[in-house]
């Protein structure tokens, strides 16, 4: 079984006075029975590493560059954040593949690179609106996993994020029966492609919209081993309201 983890995706928000939602989080969280990341702004990683030093939460970057240094202007390797004191980065993130053209094979380069320098990546995969209604979300989904996931994966250093598109800070939630077809796809192709073994150690996040009043409900369908939450992560108050009823599924 693969271990529940509630990751908080802060995209470009946060200043040094979103630091004392860290310190309510730390303060609120002595001994979680899940892993628990929050991965913020680059400027801002160093010094909630330091603020979560002695806790049980994580930190993690939005992206890193495939090479580990040289002339990239604005870019941040996976080298960087390890010294920074993050522990994991978010990869294809579907505003990454919009805003700055990033694909699937681009994707799998960056997480090599990520895991070659010790972090966890958390490879995003989604279909827009377009390809739901047209009918071709697993072949999409199918896509994405083959191009964005290294050969070499291994469950201690790979998490898989199914967002999509369409309900990424939208309100928009697929049904329950929706987020468990395409989470049992995804299991079943891990499955297929690394064996059973290391597909049902990785951990399978939802995330599109998830809130304290819709967690529990995503937490009880099958294969969804935990949340990529945006909005949702940057108040301490509302990350707690739905890393609740993950530590409440990982009881049960
Ligand atoms: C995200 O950006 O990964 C995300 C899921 O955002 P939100 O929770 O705000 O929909």
């Amino acid at each position: 079984m693969a271990r529940k983890l509630a990751a908080g995706n802060w995209k470009m928000n946060g200043t040094s006075a979103s630091l004392a939602e860290i310190d309510a989080l730390v303060a609120a969280c002595p001994a979680p029975e899940i892993d628990i990341l929050i991965c913020p702004p680059a400027t801002l990683l160093s010094r909630m590493a330091a603020q979560t030093k002695d806790s049980a939460i994580g930190i993690g970057g939005q992206t890193c560059h495939v090479a580990a240094k040289g002339a990239h202007t604005g870019d941040i390797s996976a080298d960087m954040l390890v010294d920074a004191g993050a522990s994991a980065v978010i990869l294809g993130h579907s505003e990454r593949r919009t805003d700055h053209s990033e694909d699937d094979a681009s994707v799998r380069a960056q997480a090599q690179a990520a895991v070659a320098a010790g972090l966890r990546a958390i490879i995003c995969i989604g279909e827009t609106e377009a390809q739901r209604d047209d009918g071709v979300t697993l072949d999409v989904i199918a896509e994405q996993l083959a191009g964005s996931i290294p050969d070499d994966a291994t469950a201690e250093a790979l998490v898989v994020a199914y967002e999509p598109v369409w309900a990424i800070g939208t309100g928009k939630v697929p049904t329950l029966e929706q987020i468990a077809e395409v989470h049992d796809f995804i299991r079943a192709e891990l499955s297929t492609r690394f064996g059973e073994s290391i597909a049902n150690a990785t951990p399978l996040l939802y995330g599109g919209s998830v809130k304290p009043a819709n967690a529990a409900d995503i937490f009880a369908v099958t294969n969804v081993d935990g949340a990529l939450v945006g909005g949702a992560s940057l108040k301490a108050q509302d990350f707690l309201g739905i890393i609740t009823p993950l530590e409440q599924s990982a009881a049960d």
